[in-house]
């Protein structure tokens, strides 16, 4: 740890005094000290050691203080720190190869911003210029982003209170099975009529009044629920059929996440833009991009493209990433996390689905896992309402802190989402813990 307890103490009063935090009421707020970090394990300001099965909002995708990374974010600062973006700078160039090999097919055009919310509002700006048309599809049980237009893309609560402005955002219902809008009982069944449903919604929306459809490749914060077989595919279909600009939103399912590199790889398509962040450099520095097809890229050709950040393509960002990306392939991670999640969490999570009666359903695939928590098996009531927390969950995460887990939760769920590269025994490890705190939870509901 770097801060001893002293400076840990001042640093809580400050952030109590000056820090106005995201999506909370600040009074009631009790934050989390933290003094340092490692790999996949952070230190509070009391010196108690946890393992980060959050991956910090599940970005930290190589873990904590990556020797490779921090040194090239070091030799970048003395070299350059910052340039405008209308420079060739070789960081951002090599950034931009090393993301456009990965991207499927041919988004080979890179455009970078500072996060995701902003990859998101570029990405429909292009669609909307490209198309000519205005509105914008997205799913319910989604996150896009904090801004304007990508929280009112966004299909969870978070949207409600900013539903002021005149977006242009027309929501659907994803495919979900173990809580299916659909009455189907099996993946094929739920794939076909959500197909069905997105192809209705189009029609009476009109068409020719839709630019874009955007969803994220495997949905994250709103429960890691992967599309069923021919989903994805479909909405491909249905986007090339009519025009419509599909936009994979790949922020938190991106650079290893789900055991390749990006999620749309697990399915038979390739979307129009692409958009990431988070795991791009593991967090170090604050960027996103969008990843742009040749045919909307050629939009932009002789056409001005109207949009920009003073910080696209941040050298110290680009550095990072550049450094991320290699120390991923050099490592082997994205290999590791799908044997990961193969060997070792996905038939932990399926036992605790057998054994723990408070376990609704677990799935996910790398290191991109929820475990659905309820109250009763049969009526798979949650075991805290959608859109809020509960008793039960606040003491369920609790136990995972006091047994030395930070785990990643939302609503009724909590996530499995660790770094690409954490060990195999410090993953057991994890679960172990999470197994001991499943049987607080039987105890809850049983
Ligand atoms: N899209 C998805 C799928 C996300 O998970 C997030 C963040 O959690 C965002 C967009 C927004 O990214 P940012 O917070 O960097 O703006």
């Amino acid at each position: 740890p770097l801060l001893d307890s002293e400076g840990a103490r001042r640093a809580y009063e400050l952030d109590r005094k000056h820090v106005f935090h995201s999506w909370s009421a600040q009074d009631l707020l009790d934050p989390m000290v933290i003094a340092g970090a490692q790999g996949s394990y952070v230190w509070d300001g009391e010196g108690n050691k946890y393992l980060d099965f959050s991956s910090q909002l599940v970005n930290t995708n190589i873990g904590h203080q990556h020797p490779a990374v921090v040194a090239a974010i070091t030799e970048q600062a003395a070299k350059l720190c910052t340039i405008a973006p209308s420079y060739v700078n070789d960081a951002r160039s090599e950034a931009a190869r090393l993301i456009a090999e990965r991207t499927p097919g041919e988004l080979n055009r890179i455009f970078f911003t500072n996060g995701g919310a902003d990859a998101n509002e570029h990405a429909v700006r292009m669609a909307r210029l490209h198309t000519g048309r205005q509105k914008v599809l997205s799913a319910y049980r989604s996150y896009h982003g904090g801004t304007q237009l990508a929280v009112n893309l966004t299909g969870d609560p978070r949207r409600w209170a900013n539903d002021t402005a005149s977006t242009g955002t027309v929501h659907f219902f994803p495919p979900y099975l173990y809580r299916t809008a659909f009455h189907s009982t099996t993946q094929e069944e739920e794939s076909q009529r959500a197909l069905e449903h997105l192809e209705q919604l189009i029609a009476y929306e009109g068409p020719a009044t839709i630019a874009a459809i955007i969803l994220e490749s495997i949905p994250g914060t709103a429960g890691i629920y992967l599309p069923p077989p021919g989903y994805l595919e479909g909405v491909r279909e249905l986007c090339t059929r009519f025009g419509i600009v599909m936009i994979a939103d790949e922020v938190m399912s991106g650079f290893g996440r789900t055991g390749k590199w990006f999620a749309v790889e697990h399915f038979n398509v390739v979307p129009d833009l692409l958009t990431f962040a988070k795991g791009v450099n593991s967090g170090y520095v604050p960027m996103g991009g969008v990843a742009i097809s040749p045919e909307i890229a050629a939009t932009f050709g002789t056409r001005v493209y109207p949009g920009g950040l003073t910080y696209s393509g941040h050298p110290l960002a680009a550095a990072a990433a550049v450094a991320t990306i290699n120390a991923m392939d050099r490592e082997g991670m994205v290999e590791h996390a799908a044997e990961l999640g193969r060997s070792v969490i996905g038939p932990a999570l399926a036992g605790f689905a057998q054994r723990h009666v408070s376990v609704g359903e677990a799935r996910g695939t790398g290191v991109f896992w929820a475990i659905e928590l309820v109250r009763d098996r049969e009526t798979r009531e949650p075991l805290a309402p959608y859109g809020s927390s509960s008793g039960e969950m606040n003491q369920l995460l609790a136990a995972c802190k006091s047994r030395g887990l930070l785990p990643f939760a939302n609503f009724n769920r909590i996530h499995v989402v660790p770094p690409c590269n954490i060990g195999t025994a410090d993953t057991e490890a994890g679960l172990a813990i999470l197994d001991e705190v499943l049987d607080i939870a039987d105890g809850m509901v049983g």
